[in-house]
Formats: structure tokens, sequence, C-alpha cells
């Protein structure tokens, strides 16, 4: 890690506020254990610049460990700005990194994947990212999905997918080989955003035609109309995820 220099204008309140539950989250899922190499995803958007600077704070109860950044350059830009304006911030840090430059996103919007390029294109980059984790020799990927993202896809997952289910904060995948770990899951969004202006973290503008009008734009949307007339609702959907009742869901009929 970079403690000096990182450390920098790290002292508000805010940064005060997320550090705590960031580390609060971290510590109750057994998020990072003494030793681990860490994968962090940083797509450019805010809340990815958001946990690369959180998770390279001095931390008071988390173990050391050691990171590398990662981004998937999905080529929507021919002129790679936002690769450009990454790199240019990694090295400004001097964090280790990885930038991949590929083709996922014009091809998961082609013509023969026009329904849904959102599922074709989370699939391809989450698989070169595990293999990138597997290069560099990490045995954790840290992603930038906060609170709102896990209610958001409570609700995707609900209305598309036909199922109960949400983005868990530690997942363990291949056997225990790796783990996915989500260290902003208590973290409110418009707190990580606010975060992020106060940073002043480098603006990279996310160049997908999808992201607008993608499933999860709608759910927030949804979200936000009915929050006008219930405004607990996001705490009561995040509430409920850790209490399920599950003598009271359905169980498959017997054939
Ligand atoms: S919004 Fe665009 S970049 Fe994001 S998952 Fe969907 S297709 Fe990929």
């Amino acid at each position: 890690m970079n403690d000096a220099a990182v450390e920098k204008g790290k002292n508000t309140r805010l940064f005060f506020h997320l550090k705590k539950w960031l580390e609060k989250a971290v510590l109750d899922y057994n998020m990072i254990e003494a030793g681990d190499r860490v994968l962090i995803g940083v797509s450019g958007g805010a809340d990815s610049f958001a946990l690369l600077d959180l998770l390279d704070s001095r931390m008071i109860f988390v173990p050391k460990f050691e990171f590398i950044a990662v981004n998937i350059d999905m080529g929507f830009d021919p002129e790679y700005r936002a690769c450009r304006a990454l790199e240019q911030y990694f090295q400004d840090h001097r964090y280790p990194y990885v930038i991949e430059k590929t083709d996922i996103g014009p091809l998961s919007h082609s013509d023969f994947n026009r329904k849904n390029p959102c599922f074709l294109c989370s699939r391809l980059r989450r698989k070169r990212i595990f293999e990138i984790a597997d290069e560099k020799g990490c045995n954790k990927i840290a992603f930038a999905h906060h609170r709102d993202d896990i209610i958001e896809t409570l609700l995707i997952n609900l209305f598309y997918g036909r199922e109960i289910s949400t983005m868990m904060p530690n997942q363990s995948i291949f056997g225990g080989k790796l783990h996915i770990i989500r260290p902003l899951a208590y973290l409110r969004e418009e707190l990580v955003k606010k975060y992020a202006r106060e940073r002043q973290f480098p603006a990279v503008k996310n160049e997908c035609p999808t992201s607008e009008n993608s499933r999860r734009s709608y759910i927030k949307k949804l979200l936000n109309d009915l929050e006008k007339d219930n405004p607990d609702i996001r705490h009561n959907i995040y509430t409920a995820l850790s209490h399920v009742k599950s003598d009271y869901l359905m169980s498959k009929p017997k054939k």
C-alpha cells in the first residue's frame, strides 16, 4: 500500500464515516485476511474509484493485504480515453494495475445479442477478471457494489430471473479458491457518490449505449418513484435480506 501519499486529504467526516462502515462490513463478513492478494475492479465509475481509495487507507482492524487494480476496457471508445485517464490515475498513485483492452462492449451489442447485452457483457467481463486474478495470484476480487446495488439486484433477479437472490458480501467460488468480496456492501450509493465528488476522482464517462436503459436503471427509477411515498423502502428491502422467513416461502410441489 501507499500510505503517506494517499492518506493526504483523507480527514473529512465523510471519509471517516465511510471507512468505519467499510471496515465493519469487511470484518462482519470476514472479507479480508492477512496476506490476501486482492484484485480490485475499477471500471472508472465513481463507485470503483471510491472502493480503491478507501481500501488504500490505513485500516484499524483489517489485516494487511496487497492489492492490484484492474480495469477491463469494454472497447466502446476507439480512442481509449477512459483507459488513458485511469492509467494516469493508477500511475500517479503508484498503484500496481492491469488494464485490459477488449471488444466485449461491441460484441455484446452485436446483432445476434440485441435482447440482453448486459448478460453477455457481464459474463465475458467477469470471465476475464477471473483469468487475470489467476494470472496475478490473487485469491480475492473486490467489486464496488454498494448497498443500493444489492437492493436493486434483488429486484432484478425477482422481476426478470424468477428467483430470490442478490449479490453476496463475500462469495466463495471455484470451490473456495477465489472469493468475490464487496467491501461497500453497507454503504449507500448517495454517500459513495458524494465522497467521489469530495475526492475529485477523474470522471470517466460510461460510453455504453445500454447504460441508461438497462434493467438496473429501470429498477433504480422505480425505487426512486416508490421512495416518494415510502421513504424507508430501500432500507426495508435491505433489512429484509437478513430477515428471511424461509418457512413462509413456497417449496416446489412434489410431483
Ligand atoms: S450497461 Fe453496458 S457496460 Fe453495463 S453490463 Fe450492460 S452492456 Fe455492459
